[in-house]
């Protein structure tokens, strides 16, 4: 499932759907721009 940062995402881990970051987040809410790549969609891993 793909989350974009203006929607509110459950916790878990992430990854950039450009460059592959994995981000962990461990609270439920607005996800953050890759901090690499500044890509706005993240795919939901776990
Ligand atoms: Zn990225």
């Amino acid at each position: 499932m793909i989350y974009s940062t203006k929607k509110v995402a459950p916790p878990g881990t992430y990854k950039c759907t450009s460059c592959g970051y994995e981000l962990k987040q461990d609270d439920e809410g607005n996800i953050l721009p890759c901090p690499k790549c500044e890509n706005l969609k993240w795919e939901k891993l776990i």
